[in-house]
Parts: C-alpha cells; structure tokens; sequence
C-alpha cells in the first residue's frame, strides 16, 4: 500500500516490512476530542487496520502532552489544576476514541513520565554542540539561574526545511503563528526551537540533572517518544497539516541531531473546518465528539462521517454530514441484516484496493454502497455474504454495523 508523503509529494510505499512502524502525535489534553482530532486518528487507523490485513507485525506509538503551555494558560484561566484538567482531557479522549472505535496505541507515553529520557537526550545534544543555553530573564531559574533555557541549533542541520519545504521566511512566519518565540533575545537563528525551558515561578518543574529544573520543549518530546518506542527509523510520522511546520520539521531535526532519521514518511491529514472556519481551539469553534455522544449520536456515524472524506482533503463538518452518515450506517444495516446477498468477494477486494491506494476511504465507502443498493434491490442468494462484508467493514473501515 501507498501514502503521500509530504516531503516528497509523491506516493511512497507505506512501510518496508515485515514491522510496520508508526507515530502519531497525541494531543494536548484539553478541549479534547473535537472532530479535527477525530478525523486525524481515524485516518492513521485505517493505515494501522490495513497493516494487520496485511498481515504485518504493527507497532503503533503515540503520546499526550500533559505539560505544555497552552494547557497551563487553560488551567490558569479557567482555575483547574493543571494536573487535574490534564487527567480528565486524556480520559476523555481515550473514551472518545474507543467509542470511534480507533485501535489504541501499544506505545502510549505522557510528556511528564518521560522527562528524564528527554532530559537525558538534551544534555547529550548540549554535549556535542547541537544546542546552547539562553540566558533567563530576571526572577526565572530557581536556585540555578545560570543555567539558561536550551534551545537547538537548527543551522547545524543541513537537511533542515525538507518536511516542509517552505522558505526561511514564510518558516518564521508560522513559527510565531504556532507557538514559537523567534523574538526570544539570546537565540542564534529566531526559528531555533526551546529544547528545556527552566522553572519560572509558578510554572511546574521537573528535575533536569546539569539542565536544572525546568520541562521538555513541546517538539523535542516527540522526537524521544518516537526513537524509545520504536527506534531511530520508523515508517510513518503522522498528524494533522498544522503539525507539517514547525513540530515535524523541527522533531525530524532532533532525530537526525541523535542520530537516527525519525519517521520516513510524513504522512498528514487536511483541516476540519465548521461554519466557514478551521476547526480550532484559539478560534472556539469546536465540534466535540463527546457532545455529539451526549446528544445520542451513534459514534459509527460520526466515523461514517469522517470516512467519507478523503484524509488528505479539507472539509467542513455540518449537520448534513451528520445526516448523510446516519443514512449510509442504517442503509448498510438493513443491507447486511440478511442470510445471503449478492456474492461480496468482489466488494472485499476493492475496498483492499482502495485503501491500499494512498487510503482512499470514500472509494471503499462507494463499494460497500454498491454492495448495499444491489442487496436491497436485486436481493442475492450467497449465503455468508452480508458476513463477509460486515467483518470487511470491521476489521477495515472500523465501522461496527
Ligand atoms: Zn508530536
């Protein structure tokens, strides 16, 4: 099977076998699980679905940012304990997803339980000159207010830019964008991405060793997750298309600064927008799926929902969507209510094709409709038919009918 892969643009085969290897970034545990979210993992579960058919040995490694900035300013503002809202996030996504019925990571790693490997991997890299520590405001720093922030030397990197392929300019555009400091006074190069940041006061800090207290830059966590999980080289690196620049650029840097390459294809999936809008946090326009659960929407919908569109494209979430999702599941589950149909072997394979071909989901969708409209209109007498195709809709859409 193939992937685009955004490096190249090309489609890539998937993995070299026989160990399939991927990493999708988890979420930062609040206001989880809208439907970008949703869409993001139910697309890498499909590439995860399609491995196993494959018969491949899949490792599948993923983490949840339970201390970064944004989920500290949440807290803050709306009065939570950070710990606390970070918890509950991550329970709710795991609920989510189970109910999406999105096969669960075997590599699951929060941010705070592996600081000690990230601290170990950023004293390795202020060793061999890869990074440099930033002098600290006044008031930060603790009792060791000399030793600064480090951050990574990203002009050390020639391969540097190749994920996302955008230029200089435009990179340090986004990076202020999405949550980098190219102002912060002390960095070489302003798109120079925080490594440890020290304590400050009122801010949680963990034990550094020689980098003093301080928490993992946001990118460099990934890239450590990923290379304990599944090594220095592994096969999909995956997230939405607002992961592209800087947090894959900058992790795939960081594994190269270690040594090893990271994933060998960057795979993305399109914006979920709604009411004109990319879905976003900053912007309030959330769609939870946990809302839509609460309101009694069948969560199979909701996957229907996201299947029915291309992974790679962007697209709006509205009522309709909704609707037309609810029909498809009750259609294809009067279809498959019977003993015999019309013979599925064909439908089978075609959906294998389709999701072989760079995960081509509506395409699997459109066989099992044709499956569906012939079962109801002409009837069929090949007994284990709607079986085979329900266990084909199982096993490789996730669609529980
Ligand atoms: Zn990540």
């Amino acid at each position: 099977m193939r992937l685009t892969d955004t490096a190249t643009g090309r489609l890539e085969p998937s993995t070299t076998g026989p160990r399939a290897t991927m990493y999708v970034c988890g979420i930062t545990p609040y206001d989880a699980t809208h439907l970008g979210h949703a869409a993001t993992y139910v697309a890498f579960d499909l590439l995860h679905r399609a491995w196993l058919d494959a018969g491949l040995e899949v490792h599948y490694a993923s983490n949840v940012t339970d201390v970064d900035d944004p989920l500290l300013e949440r807290a803050a503002a709306t009065g939570v304990d950070w710990e606390t809202l970070a918890a509950e996030q991550t329970a709710l996504f795991a609920e989510d997803m189970t109910a999406l019925g999105v096969l669960p990571p075997h590599t699951y790693l929060g941010a705070v339980e592996t600081i000690p490997l990230v601290a170990d991997a950023v004293a390795r890299l202020l060793d061999v000159g890869l990074a440099y520590r930033v002098p600290l405001e006044e008031g930060a720093g603790g009792d060791r207010p000399d030793l600064g922030d480090v951050y990574a030397d990203i002009s050390a990197d020639r391969h540097f830019g190749q994920v996302a392929g955008l230029t200089h300019d435009e990179t340090v555009a986004l990076f202020a964008e999405r949550g980098g400091d190219p102002d912060r006074p002390g960095k070489r190069d302003p798109l120079d991405p925080a490594l440890w940041r020290r304590e400050r006061p009122g801010e949680p800090a963990w034990d550094g060793g020689p980098l003093g207290r301080g928490r993992p830059g946001w990118h460099i966590e990934c890239t450590v997750i990923a290379g304990h999980a599944l090594g220095p080289a592994f096969d999909v690196q995956g997230g939405g298309r607002d992961l592209v620049f800087p947090h894959h650029e900058m992790s795939t840097a960081h594994a190269r600064a270690l040594g090893g390459s990271g994933g060998r294809l960057q795979v993305h999936t399109g914006m979920v927008g709604y009411r004109g809008e990319k879905m976003s946090k900053s912007l309030g326009n959330l769609v939870l799926v946990s809302d839509l659960r609460a309101r009694g929407v069948d969560p199979m919908a909701v996957r229907l929902a996201v299947l029915a569109h291309h992974y790679r494209t962007d697209w709006e979430w509205d009522d309709g969507v909704l609707e037309r999702a609810e029909k498809r599941l009750a259609r294809w589950r009067t279809a498959l209510s019977g003993v015999g149909g019309p013979d599925a072997e064909s439908t089978l394979a075609e959906i294998r094709h389709a999701l072989a071909d760079d995960l081509d989901a509506p395409r699997a969708l459109a066989a099992v409709d044709a499956w569906a409209d012939a079962a109801l209109s002409l009837g069929g007498d090949v007994e284990g038919a709607p079986g085979l195709v329900a266990r084909a809709v199982d096993a490789l859409l996730g669609v529980r009918v």
